[in-house]
């Protein structure tokens, strides 16, 4: 199969190559409603095109799910190791998160990430590359297809996983991979692509402030995430180095501006709660302070085990204590409870486990 992916093209692009073909606009639509809409698995299903077309297709572009290389699969989520068709290789990691009916997909935007953040296992392995538009995509229609991992066979009522929601919360930061993840939610609201809503998408980030101005700039009004676990810079600094570049003061500047541009709407600030390092309550006074005039969410994350750092999450009566606290000084908070303890899905984890 070739190893260009149909993925990294937007609309716009494939139309013009179908045309340089010979090939009328209507077609293109009809690719693209395979390719996004049914989530396709080859150019040969793709019945409605004649047999020459999907023959010279298949010749240029590569389309359909990625067979994984490992699957970690919990009651309520499932995690994917694929290996990528690139020339210059490398894998990542993807998680489908059951949510009722329908399916919550968390993508990866690098190989590895350069903010080194000490509780992460992807921080612990610098970035290798940026992942591609397309490659970023790949995830979501593998995570969407059924009979892959030896789960659920596909249906007819339900050829592949429902999934209604995309997080760019997997490995890597998202705002150092800008094109690649702003491509990516494009893809996502096109209609004529994924054709979903901008707010069943959350954009993650450790905070680049440059990138979230851009990103407001871009006006695509998806959810966004700060992943900001301290409540102040010294802490940050300790726990997120490569994100302290920034103090917390111009991150909530920033995030205000993206409120502002979205029309009040909240940004969500998640908390990885870590025994001794964050959980005092004068942590939750600064916190108050630090969002008080941001309209807010702030998320606390029990930390998720992990091998290679001295780290735990607070007993509950602690982290209990932690959120009655944040209330008390004015915060809309909740504790959130990682669906995927048990799969290691925490960022990066199953292929730090795989490399041993
Ligand atoms: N780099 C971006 C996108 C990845 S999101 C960002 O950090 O926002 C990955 C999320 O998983 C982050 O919110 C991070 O705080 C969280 N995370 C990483 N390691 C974790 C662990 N050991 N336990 C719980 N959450 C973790
Ligand atoms: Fe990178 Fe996010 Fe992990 Fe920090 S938490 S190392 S920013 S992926």
């Amino acid at each position: 199969m070739p190893e260009r992916l149909l993925y990294n093209l937007t609309f716009d692009e494939f139309a013009a190559w179908m045309n340089k073909h010979g090939e009328k606009p209507f077609h293109a639509r009809q690719v693209f409603e395979w390719a996004y809409r049914h989530n396709a698995a080859s150019f040969e299903d793709m019945t409605n095109l004649s047999k020459e077309l999907r023959l010279d297709l298949a010749e240029t572009f590569r389309v359909g799910p990625l067979q994984p290389a490992a699957v970690s699969a919990g009651a309520e989520a499932t995690k994917l190791l694929l290996n990528l068709p690139h020339e210059k290789g490398g894998s990542v990691e993807c998680v489908r998160i059951r949510m009722g009916n329908t399916y919550t997909a968390c993508l990866s935007t690098q190989i590895g990430c350069n903010v080194r953040c000490t509780f992460c296992a992807t921080g612990q392995q610098q970035c290798e590359r940026n992942l591609s538009v397309g490659e970023i995509l790949l995830q979501l229609i593998s995570l969407r297809a059924k009979g892959l991992t030896g789960e659920e066979p596909a249906t007819a009522d339900e050829p592949f996983y429902p999934v209604s929601n995309v997080v760019f919360m997997g490995m890597g930061e998202p705002f150092h991979n800008y094109p690649g993840t702003v491509a990516a939610v494009r893809m996502l609201t096109d209609k004529r692509a994924f054709g979903m809503s901008p707010s069943r998408i959350t954009v993650s980030t450790s905070g680049v402030v440059p990138m979230i101005r851009r990103y407001t700039q871009e006006g695509l009004r998806t959810e966004l995430t700060i992943s900001l676990n301290a409540s102040n810079d010294e802490v940050r600094q300790r726990l997120m180095p490569g994100a302290s570049k920034w103090p917390l003061s111009e991150v909530v500047a920033a995030c205000k501006e993206y409120s502002e541009a979205t029309g009040g709407q909240p940004v969500t600030f998640a908390y990885v709660i870590i025994e001794g390092v964050n959980d005092l309550l004068d942590h939750t006074r600064e916190l108050g302070k630090l969002l008080r005039h941001q309209p807010h969410h702030v998320n606390v994350i029990p930390l998720n085990p992990v091998s290679h750092a001295n780290l735990r999450a607070p007993s509950k009566e602690r982290i209990n204590a932690f959120i009655h606290h944040c209330r008390q000084f004015g915060l809309n908070v909740s504790l959130r409870h990682s669906k995927g303890v048990e799969i290691d899905a925490a960022c990066g984890q199953l292929r730090a486990r795989r490399q041993g």
